[in-house]
């Protein structure tokens, strides 16, 4: 007897029949005699309207509230997915994230998990039940409920395989896997069998939305082998472990693109000791992940100052200007200019690391397509440049071509 985490995405539990397929789905499991614990997330559109709804109210709603607010989402899709299961005649019982042991640190909206004690998981499943566990939320030692940050499902599931010691992990979604590009928009994208945990933390963290890169990591930490598959059909998927030889071979295993990003550009900025430092504690006190930073070199010999600019997730867009604001007159740069036009666009692959000139290949790509490239960054087996939103799509298939294409 196999004990399997199954975890289903927005659009895999959608609306009712959509939930009667997953039932169907973990029932065939549970016919084989296998233990089966369900992970799923809110039905699809639900956490986004629960947030417009909010900052209707109030554009920066406290974040207490939010996840008070936005738990009820995936507690609707247990409920829901425990009633299907009981009618095709299978014991089925729902926990919420607290309920299921799943312990976190006190930040809202974003709260990392720091044990799960999983005893009444077991209890069920003991008595013979399906599992359905509430994704996205855990509770803190004060019993207060907390969130786990957008996709947050993913790392629940993740999380109970690894304290469940689970035989098999399937994270359930609405595309057959992790293709070399998002097939909606690069048609020649190609399906991979396999792919290695840094590379799949480079696409996940990189905007490929197939899973949050917090429960990659933690799978890597722990060693959680996991599949990415469909719930729509029955092929196979994407099995997701660690780096092997063969992988290296490849120079680069997907380009993806990220929408989902804006730039904030502080204007003259004095050029002394300090002030950067100054800039970033302030953002990192307000919990606000900055990804890429480009400070121009100095202008004016007598009175240095430069141009500071720096990306972080559109959400917090708002937050980071009110911060930025509050240090004006301190720290007196001229202006603040943000822009959310922009898409960062990523190639990946740890095969990188073995074959040179890799950027070139990709710079002068997006040269012949007429496009800018406003800020770079590289890592050992990634290379992320920003460019206008407008050109992304067009951007993104040409150098999937100039890499990818057969
Ligand atoms: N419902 C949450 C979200 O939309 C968590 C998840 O779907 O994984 O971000
Ligand atoms: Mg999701």
């Amino acid at each position: 007897m196999a004990l399997i985490v199954q975890k289903f995405g927005g659009t895999s539990v959608g609306n009712p029949d959509r939930i009667k397929n997953v039932a169907r789905r973990v029932a065939k499991y549970r016919a084989k005699g296998d233990q089966v614990v369900v992970v799923v997330s809110a039905m699809s559109g639900v956490t986004d309207n629960l947030i417009k709804m909010a900052k209707e109210i109030m554009p920066i709603p406290n974040e207490r509230e939010m996840d008070m607010l936005l738990a009820t989402g995936e507690q609707t899709t247990i409920a829901l997915t425990a009633i299907a299961l009981h009618a095709l005649d299978i014991p089925a019982t729902s926990m919420t994230g607290a309920q299921a042991g799943i312990v976190t640190d006190d930040v809202h909206t974003k709260a990392k998990i720091k044990n799960i004690s999983p005893k009444l998981v077991h209890e069920m499943l003991d008595a013979g039940n399906v599992v359905i566990v509430a994704g996205f939320q855990g509770q803190t030692i004060a019993g207060q409920i907390t969130t786990l940050g957008r996709g947050g499902s993913d790392l629940t599931a993740i999380a109970l395989a690894a304290a469940l010691k689970a035989d098999l992990c399937q994270i359930y979604t609405d595309v057959d896997g992790v293709y070399t590009a998002d097939p909606r928009i690069v048609k020649t994208a190609r399906h991979l069998p396999e792919i290695s945990y840094d590379e799949m933390l480079e696409l996940a963290g990189l905007g490929a939305k197939v899973m949050q890169s917090r429960s990659v990591e933690f799978a890597k930490k722990f060693g959680v082998v996991f599949e990415v598959r469909s719930s729509l059909n029955d092929n196979p998927g994407t099995i997701v472990k660690e780096e092997t030889l063969s992988m290296e071979g490849v120079v680069i295993r997907g380009v993806s693109l990220d929408k989902n990003q804006a730039k904030v550009t502080l204007v003259a900025v004095p050029d002394q000791p300090g002030v950067a430092g100054h800039i970033f504690k302030a953002i990192a006190d307000a919990n606000i992940n900055v990804d890429m930073i480009v400070q121009n070199i100095s202008h004016k010999a007598d009175k240095p100052s430069t141009d500071i600019s720096f990306t972080v997730d559109k959400p917090e867009l708002l937050k980071t200007q009110k911060v930025i604001e509050a240090l004006k007159t301190k720290i007196g740069f001229s202006d603040v200019i943000a822009d959310e036009k922009i898409g960062k666009l990523s190639i990946v692959g740890v095969g990188m690391r073995s074959h040179p000139g890799v950027a070139a290949k990709m710079f002068e790509t997006l040269a012949t397509e007429g496009v800018n490239i406003g800020m770079i960054s590289t890592s050992e087996i990634k290379i992320s440049v920003i460019i206008d939103l407008a050109k992304g799509e067009q951007a993104m298939c040409a150098v999937h071509e100039a890499f990818l294409g057969k």
